[in-house]
């Protein structure tokens, strides 16, 4: 694929606006307007409507300014005088909006599984590696093509550093919505406490161990207090523990911790596999049901009714996650409750995740393939990882998909994925928030290094 780097190009002074534009410099304002041309061969700038051909989407800034008809010459861009204006060519690539993975664990890889017991770590990770873990896996997510990345509970605090890291521009990677550790009952699926420490406030805090409606409002209050974003929960066990796949939550417990998240603005999903916990989160609000392998007809009516998202995490389960219940054992369950296939034929809302974590990071567009092995469409499984998820995540203004005012989130590959998902394997550009993150298959720029701004 060849770029056409136009670099520093000034936009035509007979366009008036010299002036204006020098004044801006003089008074110390923003710096100069940047504009993207992305001369698209097959654009899919909303998943759900047809594919458009021979496009280009203008990029000014971080955001999308316009969409339009045709090859669009960089002479024509009405722009102040010191403006830049780059072109990129991907007149032979299919280009869509970034992906979405509504269920990762930055700070976790599939080794520390082997190392690790629910009921007291005999060899946990330290903090300083679950942070280079997260950062790692962050970036290797963005080259994957997800821009943007819901991270459902990690064992401290360090997917919050990456997270501001990156939203303060000083380290490229995909937008990430934290919720920090996870909330579990003592013994549950998620606390990881060392026994000595089960009665230990401050430790149970951090670990987000939570028993009874107060202790639990308390615990939502103090992952919101560190700067989640969202709120999950782990109402039964699941493949990843010995802790069965039962309701471990009381209902009263359950409302506390989803009307406190509520409270403070914040979504809250909930990991449950048994129908029972299932239709305990339904009836109190929460906003997504995590995994849901085992939820019945009830529980989807329930789902359909209040609008709840199952994130269907098909990853965990097939191929088999690498923790301890025998692995085989997953992929019986899946494939006898078929949870995934009865959603989608029933109507209730499906945004992509998988579970990345528990499996290797960067992996996560293995997803579409089992989506589609098990009947879903192509175009709705890519709407599940853009505009769904955009809803589920309540940043629909701002990305989803590549409209006028929208975020420029965007990725490009050689194949179609409409035909084979797989393609959706090997992508080769990635745009975030208006930067260059990938092109030509390889990533580019890890880090800037801004200077401090004055205050320092
Ligand atoms: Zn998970």
């Amino acid at each position: 694929m060849k770029h056409h780097r136009i670099g520093a190009f000034a936009l035509a002074a007979a366009l008036g606006l010299a002036a204006s534009g020098s004044t801006a410099l003089a008074a110390g304002k923003a710096s100069p307007d940047h504009y993207v041309l992305i001369h698209a061969g097959t654009l899919l700038a909303v998943p759900g409507r047809p594919v458009e051909r021979q496009m280009t989407i203008v990029v000014r800034n971080d955001r999308i300014q316009g969409v339009d008809k045709g090859y669009t010459d960089p002479a024509t861009l009405h722009g102040s005088a010191d403006a830049t204006v780059e072109v990129v060519d991907l007149r032979d690539r299919f280009v869509l909006p970034g992906l979405m993975d509504a269920h990762v664990h930055l700070a976790m890889e599939p080794t520390f599984g082997r190392h690790r017991t629910e009921r007291g770590d005999r060899n946990p990770p330290t903090g300083a590696q679950l942070a280079v873990n997260a950062l790692i896996h962050a970036r290797r997510s963005l080259a994957a093509g997800f821009t943007t990345l819901r991270d459902l509970g990690s064992d401290d605090t360090s997917v919050f550093a990456v997270r501001n890291a990156i939203n303060d521009g000083r380290i490229i990677g995909p937008r990430i919505l934290v919720a920090g550790s996870a909330l579990a009952v003592t013994g549950g699926h998620g606390d990881s406490l060392p026994i000595d420490a089960t009665g230990d406030a401050q430790a149970r805090l951090r670990d987000g161990t939570c028993d009874g409606p107060y202790e639990c409002r308390e615990a939502v209050r103090f992952q919101y207090k560190l700067g989640a974003d969202i709120i999950k929960f782990t109402s039964t066990g699941g493949f990843a523990s010995n802790t069965g796949l039962d309701p471990q939550f009381f209902p009263d417990e359950i409302e506390a911790i989803v009307s406190t998240a509520h409270l403070l603005g914040l979504k809250a999903a909930a990991h449950a596999y048994s129908p029972i916990a299932i239709r305990q989160a339904v009836r109190a609000g929460v906003d997504s049901i995590e995994h849901g392998f085992l939820v019945d007809d009830e529980g989807l009516g329930l789902m359909k009714k209040a609008g709840t998202y199952l994130v269907p995490t098909l990853s965990a389960s097939y191929p088999p996650p690498i923790f301890r219940i025998p692995d085989p054992e997953s992929v019986r369950i899946r494939n006898e409750h078929k949870a995934f296939e009865r959603a989608y034929a029933a109507g209730v809302k499906i945004a992509f995740g998988t579970d990345a974590g528990t499996f290797t990071h960067g992996d996560n567009a293995k997803e579409f393939g089992l989506m589609v092995r098990f009947g879903m469409s192509p175009m709705d499984a890519l709407r599940s990882a853009t505009v769904a998820t955009a809803d589920l995540f309540g940043i629909s203004a701002d990305a989803g998909t590549l409209e006028p005012g929208k975020l420029a989130d965007l990725i490009a590959l050689a194949g179609n994925p409409l035909d084979d998902v797989g393609t959706l394997l090997d992508v080769d550009f990635v745009m975030k928030s208006g930067r260059i993150a990938k092109r030509d298959g390889r990533m580019i720029e890890p880090f800037s290094y801004p200077k401090p701004s004055a205050t320092f």
